[in-house]
């Protein structure tokens, strides 16, 4: 009797335990269910621009969207190896210095040194790991490096890149592609176009086109943004139809990327009316959007009489006859969105960083409203076909260019007014290793704060470059990246 009431005891303990775990199961959100998986990622990066291009931006058109965002950090950009890469001697790379926040605040010119270039910035905020310089997508071992575009594509999610560059361009590429040296613009181009299974691919590089988007009479330029000149009759022809192409004797088949096995055409989109068409009802399966210029959307149009590289912004009219960035975000965001699984897309102010090197503050200006507009167009379509529930934000710059300090060393850009040029002086031609911003909203932003665990006397607590895909891969189930 003794035992069998001990063994009642027990039983109903047992019970009561259980329904506790389950009620506890039950009521909390759960270990599993807890971990916020957003459904849409979206990461845009303003190439070059630095903490004073925000700024500048800032004083002269009123604080950018980014301000209000509920999650605000730096980023370390260096690469992993710094330096011209040469693959007859890779000896000539160093291992990079990393970033020391009490040196880059005491010896003006410790920035100027170990910097990283787009391509193994890009590497890094797209898989996850630091690279060689000029490298996209391989680690510093040349192994080939799972990016987000991959991971969403095998989580049967639909994946895109945007620039204002061509797309074979360092950003984008570093986003899909896998190449030694970012140099090889055609290789790159053809992978993007036939191996990638990229549902949305918008940038530029028409070579019927110079960059004051007018249609050249005689030669056109160098093909090599969009693969290749017979390659790119054929998408014209074939566009929305042909799936089989013939490039330089080798025949590349598009891929399929709704999973059916049937291989998707791509359907080219070059005019802004076609452009502006895809901002609205339904849309092809795949697009591959190259608007009517060559190599950037605006950045590369003549000068006009009146404008030098000090003028404010728009002294020269801006070419009315190209889409702007924010539109083909529109449209391409459209495009994505047809996807019930959600979708991850890379959008560039790419002409950012173009302007810091040739030290343009109007141009650099212009693009940063570009840029800006592009953020705007991605919060307004989150709050209407979306919500910051289901979709993440993120900000970022791949690195700093042109070491843009007002006027002295460590000065800051000054704030004369609304519509005034701010107070900015350029103090060098090149990229540097100085800290960048990093704006979060939406599904899972706070994880980024958790993972800020170094600090700079100025810029406050930073992350690795890094870091940011390796938390969308862990927060979409996917901490294996290869
Ligand atoms: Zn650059």
């Amino acid at each position: 009797m003794k035992i069998s009431l001990n063994i009642a005891v027990l039983i109903l303990m047992i019970l009561i335990v259980q329904a506790l775990c389950f009620n506890a199961v039950a009521q909390s959100p759960g270990t599993k269910s807890s971990f916020p998986n957003p459904k849409n990622v979206i990461i845009m990066i303003g190439d070059g621009m630095g903490f004073n291009c925000v700024k500048a931006a800032d004083y002269f058109y009123g604080p950018m969207q980014i301000e209000s965002f509920p999650v605000k950090l730096a980023v370390a950009t260096y690469p992993a190896k710094s330096g011209e890469f040469d693959e007859k001697d890779t000896t000539k790379l160093s291992w990079a210095a990393g970033y020391n926040p009490s040196m880059a605040w005491k010896d003006s010119l410790y920035l100027r040194k170990d910097f990283t270039e787009s391509a193994a910035a890009a590497t890094a905020l797209a898989t996850g790991r630091k690279t060689y310089n000029n490298v996209i997508g391989l680690s510093v071992t040349y192994d080939t490096l799972r990016n987000l575009c991959e991971i969403a594509k095998s989580l049967g999610k639909s994946a895109g890149v945007i620039t204002c560059v061509p797309i074979s361009h360092a950003t984008p590429a570093g986003f899909v592609a896998h190449n030694k040296t970012r140099i090889h613009y055609s290789e790159l181009a053809t992978y993007m176009l036939f191996s990638s299974r990229c549902d949305l691919i918008m940038g530029c590089g028409n070579p019927e086109f110079d960059d004051n988007g007018k249609k050249l009479r005689g030669a056109w330029k160098d093909s090599k943004y969009v693969a290749d000149s017979n390659l790119w009759l054929s998408l014209k022809s074939g566009s929305g139809i042909q799936t089989s192409f013939i490039i330089k004797d080798k025949i590349y088949q598009v891929t399929d990327v709704s999973g059916d096995r049937i291989p998707d055409p791509w359907t080219l989109v070059t005019s802004e009316k076609d452009f502006r068409k895809l901002m609205s009802g339904k849309t092809p399966k795949r697009v591959l959007g190259i608007p009517e210029v060559y190599s950037t959307l605006q950045q590369g149009r003549d000068f006009g009489k009146n404008e030098t590289k000090n003028s404010p912004p728009f002294t020269t009219p801006v070419n009315p006859i190209l889409p702007t960035l924010a539109e083909m975000v529109r449209g391409g965001l459209n495009v994505l969105d047809n996807n019930p699984k959600g979708f991850f897309v890379m959008i560039e102010g790419g002409a950012i960083d173009w302007a810091n090197h040739d030290n343009q503050k109007g141009r650099m200006l212009e693009e940063m409203r570009s840029f800006s507009d592009a953020i705007d167009t991605v919060a307004a379509w989150v709050n209407k076909h979306s919500s910051w529930n289901e979709t993440l934000l993120i900000i970022t710059a791949d690195h700093e260019c042109g070491d843009l300090w007002g006027g002295n060393t460590y000065t800051p850009v000054a704030d004369n007014g609304k519509n005034k040029m701010p107070g900015l002086k350029y103090n060098s031609k090149d990229h540097t290793n100085a800290l960048v911003g990093m704006w979060v909203k939406g599904k899972g932003a706070e994880i980024y704060n958790l993972m800020a665990g170094e600090t700079d006397p100025v810029r406050g607590r930073f992350v690795q470059n890094a870091v940011i895909p390796q938390l969308i891969f862990m927060m979409w189930g996917k901490p294996v990246t290869f």
